[in-house]
């Protein structure tokens, strides 16, 4: 199995599953083609994540997830155009965004069991995180998380307010899956963790909260102003102020200085 017959199949899943709409909203598309990319088990990234400055100590390797591992498919679901254009406007989350962080979380989970059982049909092992009941957060920090491994598997580099910024742009959903299925890494085109942002500034002021600073986000901030948010649109929540209306929403942006080839 190779990983183009992966990403064909997850494509052709996200524009035919009916879960990837939302009839309450003239049938909304959530999500747009997936990005796809490869880290191996063994790369030398993954035990760095274990430092307590980088992620926590409780952090588990993709072997402590899974013995046999040999390869983590990491995949970015970008969002559609209308849910991005419907977030631009300052102030309240739009409906459409916030169909696509909840409904589109679940969807997010229906293609990562799409993955594992694809996988298992071809006698490989497969674990996803996101559903295993040993996935824990203490004191804020998970013993697994989608943006460091989509950074290590080439998606992209982690942005100012800690969003991952890949080709595609920052606005979508991540997940990983990890398997015995022995696949080529994917090249990182990046040397530095930040690679892709160019600290321009805007997500600063596109933030409702004031949790973005020129030295990063304040998690703490974000999240009770995500609370808000809850309590104000319940069942669901969210912003994404940041990755809306910004430079990298749908793309990598230009460095400050570099003029257009
Ligand atoms: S808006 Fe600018 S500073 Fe903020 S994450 Fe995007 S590129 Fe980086
Ligand atoms: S999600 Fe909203 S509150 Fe949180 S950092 Fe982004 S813009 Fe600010």
């Amino acid at each position: 199995m190779q990983i183009s017959t992966l990403t064909e199949t997850l494509t052709d899943f996200i524009h035919t599953s009916p879960l990837n709409r939302v009839p309450d909203l003239a049938d909304l598309q959530l999500f747009d083609s997936p990005l796809l990319g490869v880290a191996g088990a063994d790369d030398e990234l993954f035990p760095q994540l274990r430092q307590p400055s980088v992620i926590s100590e409780n952090y588990m390797l993709p072997s402590d997830w899974l013995p046999t591992a040999k390869s983590i498919i990491a995949f970015f679901l970008p969002f559609t155009a209308q849910v991005r254009i419907s977030n631009r406007q300052q102030g309240l989350p739009s409906i459409e965004w916030l169909y696509g962080r909840i409904e589109g979380q679940t969807f997010v989970v229906a293609v990562g069991n799409l993955l594992v059982d694809l996988l298992k049909q071809s006698g490989y092992e497969a674990v996803f995180p996101t559903v295993d009941p040993r996935l824990k957060i203490v004191e804020r920090r998970s013993n697994w998380s989608e943006r460091h491994t989509a950074f290590i598997a080439g998606l992209g580099t982690i942005s100012l307010n800690r969003s991952l910024i890949t080709k595609a742009g920052a606005a979508g959903r991540l997940g990983s899956v990890i398997t015995n299925l022995d696949l080529p890494a994917t090249k990182r085109n990046y040397h530095q963790f930040d690679e892709n942002c160019s600290h321009c500034g805007v997500c600063i002021k596109r933030c409702p909260a004031g949790a973005i600073s020129t030295d990063g986000k304040d998690h703490a901030i974000c999240d009770a102003f995500l609370e808000t948010t809850r309590q104000q649109f319940v069942p669901r929540y969210g912003c994404g102020k940041c990755q809306t209306a910004v430079p990298c929403e749908q793309g990598i942006p230009k460095k400050r200085g570099a003029t257009a080839s």
